[in-house]
């Protein structure tokens, strides 16, 4: 079953990641526009969509968005987040910049508490206008399945017969930590083809490509809860081996990015970055029965050594 957003402006939705959600769809009322044509897009496939294809006008998004956050604030239900997405790509809007720019105005001026979020493709990173706008939203948030072009292929069929993983990561690579990536993982079959980027091969070659410097020795992967004074504790030791030990930190949390956010955000870093495990299946893979938790990985993608964060020293990392 397929569902299109028929408004510009939709929701609130609760988003179990982003909290109290009110979304703005960039794209047709009635119809799908999209560079992707994922095999699980809740849009329907781009072949159902053959009509309609008018991008909604700057001057009417900014309107029925100011209508809509002063009538939330007046009811005294502000959004948590204000999510582009709707029914496809939104950075295919050739004005994307000055509307994410309205927005951060109209938001500034009327709930200033809401953050700015894009939800994206990334297929339009080559785009100087885009980049400039994603590095202004409060959450960049950029899909990416697989670091195999044939995976992606399988399972979000660009539209463009140039489209290149390794482009994209370069581009990803240029907001330096300012971004979270998000990847469905899956394993199926879809008009006859297997379909499974859940392999060790496929999460392996995932995890290296979402180090920022893919020459680093060490990744640590920490597992992280808020509520855990502790887990702060072992945050703060992490941030001071990225700068002593040149470590790169993967911090995965199960906890809304709305609720985290604010508590994380001083130790983001081109060499410090999160990753939400939405449906528990990191932290489930790894066997996590306590926090603060980590596993530490070397350049060839092996598991050195888990155990308490607390407990990795200067002198173990310089032991790998
Ligand atoms: S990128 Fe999003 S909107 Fe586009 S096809 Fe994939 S799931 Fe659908």
């Amino acid at each position: 079953m397929t569902s299109l957003y028929h408004d510009i402006i939709f929701g609130p939705v609760h988003s179990r990641r982003l909290g109290l959600s009110l979304g703005v769809n960039l794209l047709p009322t009635s119809s799908k526009l999209c560079s992707f044509d994922c095999i699980y897009c809740e849009c329907g496939w781009n072949a159902e969509h053959t009509g309609g294809r008018r991008f909604n006008a700057r001057e009417d998004v900014r309107t029925h968005l100011a209508e809509t956050l002063r009538r939330m604030v007046a009811e005294g239900t502000p959004p948590d987040v204000i999510t582009f997405a709707g029914n496809g790509e939104p950075t295919l809007h050739p004005q994307f910049e000055e509307i994410i720019d309205d927005t951060i105005a109209l938001r500034n001026e009327i709930c200033p508490s809401a953050k700015v979020s894009v939800l994206s493709n990334a297929t339009q990173l080559h785009r100087d206008d885009v980049r400039r706008a994603l590095l202004k939203v409060d959450n960049n948030i950029l899909k990416l399945d697989s670091a195999f072009d044939e995976t992606v292929r399988l399972m979000n069929n660009p539209q463009s017969a140039t489209y290149s993983v390794r482009n994209v990561v370069d581009m990803m690579q240029l907001f330096e930590g300012q971004l979270t990536v998000q990847t469905m993982f899956l394993r199926g079959e879809c008009n006859g083809r297997q379909v499974d980027n859940t392999t060790e091969r496929e999460v392996s070659a995932w995890l290296d490509s979402q180090r920022p410097d893919s020459h680093a020795p060490l990744t640590y992967i920490e597992f992280f809860h808020s509520s855990n004074r502790v887990c702060f504790m072992a945050l703060h030791k992490l941030e001071e081996y990225t700068r002593s030990n040149g470590l790169q930190v993967i911090v995965v949390v199960r906890e809304e990015a709305a609720k985290i956010e604010p508590a994380l955000r001083p130790y983001l870093s081109a060499k410090l970055s999160v990753a939400f495990d939405d449906d528990n299946k990191t932290f489930t893979a790894f066997g996590v029965q306590y926090v603060p938790f980590g596993v530490l990985i070397d350049a060839k993608n092996r598991a050195v050594w888990m155990g308490n964060t607390l407990q990795l020293t200067p002198d173990l990392l310089k032991s790998f």
